[in-house]
C-alpha cells in the first residue's frame, strides 16, 4: 500500500478515525490508518500505552510465545533497531518495546491517553460516529475502531464475603504500579489460568507461606527462558518476513513447523519419543509440533495428556500434590494450554500448598483470609488471577450504539455472538473491532498486524470507491457463526464428557451465553476468508446500495 496516498476527507468531523486502545491494536491500526492519509485519533482510559501490558503487570507476567513473532514485522526500522533480550519476554521489555514502536513511527502525537470512552453513538443522519468521553467532552469521526483487546474487562468470583478481607487484595489485571510487598507474608492466590501460573513460581521464594487455591488443574507446558544472544537476534533480523509469514500461515500464529501425523499414527515408541523431544524444547513446541491432532482428536489428545500427567509426577515429589495437579476431568488443549516456567517445581518448596477447591469449594472469604470447608486459612495478601470476561466484556461493558439505538450489548443478546468475521457487525456501520469476538485464538501480534492491513485496504478501497459505509450484513453474519460453531465443535473443547470449563466458550461468566466466543479454525484458515471478502470487493460488507460504476469489478 502506497505510504502517500491520501484518502481522508475528514469532512465536518474531528478524525477519520477513531481508534479506542492504545496497545498492540491500537498502536498498529494508527500506523496503518495513517499510511493511507486517514486522520486517526488513538484513545485510552489509561496513563501509558501498552494496553494488556500496561495493566497486567503482575509478577512473573511475560509472553508466552517466543519474541520473534510476538512482535510487528511492518516496520523496518523498528526490526533493525529493536533488540529482544528474552525468548520469553518479561512485561517491562514488551512494553519498552511497544514504546519504542510509537516513538520510532512518530505516533505518540496521535495518542491521547486518561481518555476514557462513556459510549459511542452512531448518528445516521450524518454517518458519523459520536464518542463520548468520561468526565466530558465528544469526538466525532467517520470511523469507530475498537483495538480494547481480548482479555481486558477483568472478573472476579463471586465468593460470599469477597469485600471482607482486612488485608491486601489483589486482582493479575490490576496489579499496583510500584508493586505489592509481599515479601515475609502469608499470601494466597485463587485462579490457576495462565496468568496465575506465572505469578505462582515467581512470587513463591519471597513469601513466608503460599496457599495455591486451586479448582481446575491446567496442563501446562514447561519451558526454559535463554538469554536471546546478538548473533541469533541477527539472524532474525535478516528473517523477519519468513518468520511473519510462516506464523501467519499457522493455525495459532507461531512460527512452527506442521506436525504431520496423528498421534494414532505412529508407534507408542515413536509417539512417547516425539513427545519427549518437543517437550525438551518446550512451551508451545510441544503443543504444535508433535501430532496434527492433539487439539481435535479426543483420544491423540488424551496420549498428550497422559505424558503431561506422567512429567507432573516426576516432578512433584509429594504424590497426593502430584496427583491434584493433573488434569483428569478433560483432556490436553481442552483449555488453553499455559506456557510455564518452573511451575510444577513450586510445589516441592515446603511453604507452598496446593488446596483442592474442587472438591470443597471456597466457602467463603472472611477478613482473615479464606475459608475451605471447615478450615479457615489466615492470609496478609490475597491474589485473584481469575480471569476475564474475555473477547465481549470490553465491547459491552460500555454503550456502542448504532443503528435505531441498539447497543452491541442488546445485539449479542438478542441474535447471539454475530459478525462478519469478527470484524464488523451488522447495525453498527463504520465501526471495526481488531481481535472482535469470533476471530481466531493465537499468538495475537501476527493477527493484529494482518487486521491493521485489511482495514487499512478496506478504508481505502471505500474512499476509492465512493462506499460511504461497510458494515456486516446479516447473511455474512450468519454464515460466520455457523463457521465459527463447525469450527469449534471439531475440537476436544467441545468433547463430550470431557469439557473443560473455558472462558472460549464464555463459561466463565455467570450468566454468559456459552457459544464459541473465538474461531478455533485456524488462523491461516481465517486470513482465507478475510482474502475471500476483500477479492469479491467486500460484498459481505455492503448493506448500502452502491453508486454502480464503482461497485463492481475492484
Ligand atoms: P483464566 O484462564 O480465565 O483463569 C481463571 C482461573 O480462576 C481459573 O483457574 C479458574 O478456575 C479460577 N477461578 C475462577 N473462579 C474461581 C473460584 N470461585 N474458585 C476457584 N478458582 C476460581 O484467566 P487468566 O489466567 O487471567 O488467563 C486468561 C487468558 O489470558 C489466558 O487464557 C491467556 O489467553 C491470556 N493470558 C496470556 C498470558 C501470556 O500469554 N503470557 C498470560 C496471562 C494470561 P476454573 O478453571 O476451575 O474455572
Amino acid at each position: 500500500m502506497s505510504t502517500t496516498t491520501e484518502v481522508g476527507s475528514n469532512g465536518g468531523t474531528d478524525y477519520d478515525a477513531i481508534v479506542i486502545g492504545a496497545g498492540f491494536s491500537g498502536l498498529a491500526i494508527l500506523h496503518h490508518l495513517r499510511e493511507i492519509g486517514l486522520k486517526t485519533l488513538v484513545i485510552d482510559g489509561e496513563d501509558g500505552i501498552g494496553g494488556t501490558w500496561w495493566v497486567n503487570r503482575y509478577p512473573g507476567v511475560r509472553t508466552d510465545s517466543e519474541y520473534s513473532y510476538y512482535s510487528f514485522s511492518f516496520s523496518k526500522e523498528v526490526r533493525d533497531e529493536w533488540t529482544w533480550s528474552e525468548r520469553y519476554p518479561a512485561g517491562p521489555e514488551v512494553l519498552r518495546y511497544l514504546n519504542f514502536v510509537a516513538d520510532r513511527l512518530d505516533l505518540r502525537k496521535d495518542i491521547r491517553l486518561n481518555t476514557r470512552v462513556e459510549s459511542a453513538v452512531y448518528d445516521e443522519s450524518e454517518n458519523v460516529w459520536r464518542v463520548n468521553i468520561l468526565g466530558g467532552g465528544t469526538l466525532t469521526a467517520k470511523y469507530l475502531v475498537s483495538g480494547m483487546g481480548v482479555l481486558s474487562q477483568a472478573i472476579y468470583p463471586s465468593i460470599p464475603g469477597i469485600d471482607s478481607f482486612k488485608g491486601q487484595k489483589y486482582h493479575t489485571a490490576h496489579w499496583p504500579r510500584g508493586g505489592a510487598d509481599l515479601k515475609g507474608k502469608r499470601v494466597g492466590l485463587i485462579g490457576l489460568g495462565a496468568s496465575g501460573i506465572q505469578v505462582v513460581p515467581t512470587i513463591a521464594p519471597e513469601v513466608d507461606e503460599f496457599f495455591v487455591f486451586q479448582r481446575t488443574p491446567n496442563f501446562i507446558v514447561e519451558t526454559t527462558n535463554d538469554r536471546v544472544s546478538a548473533s541469533e537476534m541477527q539472524h532474525v533480523r535478516e528473517h523477519y518476513d519468513e518468520i511473519f509469514e510462516k506464523a501467519a500461515n499457522h493455525p495459532f500464529g507461531v512460527a512452527m513447523d506442521f506436525a504431520e501425523n496423528s498421534a494414532l499414527d505412529v508407534t507408542p515408541e515413536e509417539r512417547e519419543r516425539i513427545f519427549e523431544s518437543k517437550w525438551n524444547e518446550g512451551g508451545f513446541h510441544f503443543a504444535n509440533e508433535c501430532f496434527n491432532d492433539l487439539a481435535t482428536n479426543h483420544e491423540s489428545s488424551e496420549l498428550a495428556s497422559e505424558f503431561i500427567r506422567t512429567k507432573i509426577r516426576e516432578i512433584v515429589h509429594d504424590p497426593t500434590t502430584a496427583e491434584l495437579l493433573c488434569p483428569t476431568s478433560y483432556s490436553f488443549n481442552g483449555k488453553r494450554v499455559p506456557t510455564g516456567h518452573g511451575y510444577y517445581e513450586t510445589f516441592n518448596l515446603e511453604h507452598v500448598h496446593l488446596i483442592d477447591v474442587a472438591s470443597t469449594p471456597i466457602t467463603e472469604i472472611t477478613e482473615n483470609g479464606v475459608t475451605v470447608g471447615g478450615t479457615e486459612y489466615e492470609l496478609d495478601v490475597l491474589i485473584f488471577a481469575t480471569g476475564f470476561d474475555a473477547m465481549t466484556g470490553t465491547l459491552t461493558n460500555i454503550d456502542i450504539v448504532g443503528r435505531n439505538g441498539m447497543t452491541l450489548r442488546d445485539k449479542w443478546t438478542e441474535q447471539g455472538l454475530r459478525s462478519n468475521l469478527g470484524i464488523s457487525a451488522h447495525g453498527f456501520p463504520n465501526f471495526f473491532m481488531s481481535l472482535g469476538p469470533q476471530t481466531p485464538y493465537s499468538n495475537l501480534p501476527v493477527p493484529i498486524q494482518l487486521g491493521a492491513q485489511w482495514l487499512q485496504r478496506a478504508l481505502k478501497w471505500a474512499k476509492d470507491n465512493g462506499v460511504e459505509r461497510l458494515e456486516a450484513t446479516p447473511e455474512s453474519e450468519a454464515a460466520w457463526a455457523a463457521e465459527v460453531e463447525r469450527a469449534g465443535k471439531a475440537t476436544v473443547m467441545y468433547s463430550e464428557g470431557h469439557k473443560a470449563k473455558a472462558w472460549f466458550l464464555g463459561e466463565n461468566v455467570p450468566g454468559k451465553p456459552q457459544e464459541f466466543i473465538v474461531y478455533m479454525g485456524g488462523g491461516q484458515v481465517y486470513q482465507q476468508f478475510c482474502r475471500e471478502a476483500e477479492e469479491s470487493g467486500y460484498g459481505s460488507f455492503l448493506t448500502d446500495v452502491l453508486a454502480p460504476a464503482k461497485a463492481v469489478g475492484v
